[in-house]
């Protein structure tokens, strides 16, 4: 075969799924790394192109729970509002990554809501008075106008039983510059309380400009939690993981979960076993404080739900039990 004939791998994989990264992640690379955790989460890998037979269009099941166009209501008390279809950067990870991206070839409806799509997607919040919480995701909905997050936050804080509106972004860490003041203070309103949920990988996304950002947010009396994946090649080792945790915390940011991967088409690449990411989770409860720990999740795929994954530290001997302390030894307990 002639070099001309050959498939070029990463064009195929660009042209099935989104690839983006924005400046500040580029600027992160060290391209004489070959294993460079950033350049492993944005830059195509012809490894993409090999879906795992258990590997799912849509893993954790949002097309089960969703009642109106945008919505996923799987527990009573919240639900994602899902506004754009479209991230800053591309992770090569991605949960959605058959949803999420421009509109292509292999995706051609645009996600984003229309009007119309968000009247009827409040309209369902509202009919639904258990609805206590309302998470906006995507997509990255940090990537909307300070003008449209100002006018969603204040539809969803008039519905009298949403209480809490949480925004899912990576936005902070790689593009941290359109974390501005108009949009900060968009966030805010009368009748609800507002939390930020930061997605980052490693350490070295907590940039200068990303301390800025995040400062923004805590500042203006917005608490701040953060979301990581758990990947093979990026973040699978106790001290990435160490090092990732008190670098939020010492920025205001509580560690909130560590997800196991899901399984998204061509992502195997990425993934840990429970075994390992069990062992470093007990790791991390070794080395850190409280404060720096997640709760390690998984979503279990069909729609059924996050699980904590977490070897227990509780076990029943003869007719009491035993307690596993931080460094891994049983002890007694008597009920
Ligand atoms: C993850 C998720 C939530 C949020 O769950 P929390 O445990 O409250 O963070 C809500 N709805 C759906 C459909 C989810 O996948
Ligand atoms: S930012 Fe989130 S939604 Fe966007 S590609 Fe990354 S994981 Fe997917």
């Amino acid at each position: 075969m002639s070099a001309k004939a050959k498939p070029d791998p990463l064009a195929e994989v660009a042209e099935r799924y989104a690839v983006a990264i924005t400046p500040a992640m580029d600027a992160l690379i060290d391209p004489a790394d070959p294993h460079d955790p950033i350049a492993a989460q944005f830059h195509p890998d012809a490894r993409e192109l090999q879906t795992a037979p258990d590997e799912l269009a849509d893993p954790i099941g949002d097309d089960a729970h969703t009642p109106v166009k945008g919505v996923v209501h799987r527990y009573p008390d919240r639900c994602l509002l899902k506004l754009v279809h479209v991230c800053p950067v591309y992770c090569r990870f991605c949960f959605r990554r058959e949803m999420v991206g421009p509109p292509s070839h292999e995706r051609p409806r645009d996600g984003t809501l229309s009007g119309e799509d968000l009247d009827a997607a409040l309209a369902y919040i509202e009919s639904q008075p258990g609805i206590w919480e309302v998470i906006l995701t995507g997509g990255d909905p940090f990537l909307l106008s300070a003008r449209r997050v100002r006018e969603i936050t204040q539809r969803l804080a008039a519905i009298a039983h949403v209480k809490i509106i949480r925004w899912h972004t990576r936005v902070p860490v790689v593009d941290p510059l359109r974390v501005t003041p108009d949009l900060v203070a968009a966030l805010r309103c009368e009748g609800a309380t507002t939390y930020v949920v930061l997605h980052t990988n490693h350490v070295r996304e907590l940039t200068e400009q990303a301390h800025a950002a995040i400062a923004r947010i805590v500042d203006a009396g917005v608490p701040m939690l953060a979301q990581t994946v758990l990947l093979k090649g990026v973040n699978d080792s106790a001290e990435a993981l160490e090092a990732l945790m008190r670098g939020l915390v010492e920025v205001r940011v509580k560690p909130y979960y560590l997800h196991h991967l899901d399984k998204a088409p061509g992502t195997s690449h990425f993934r840990c076993s429970v075994a390992e990411g069990q062992a470093l989770v007990q790791a991390l409860h070794q080395r850190a404080s409280g404060l720096a720990q997640p709760t390690y999740v998984l979503d279990i795929p069909g729609g059924h739900g996050k699980a904590p994954l977490a070897s227990p530290s509780l076990r029943e001997s003869n007719e009491d039990y035993e307690v596993r302390d931080r460094d891994g030894a049983w002890r007694p307990y008597k009920d």
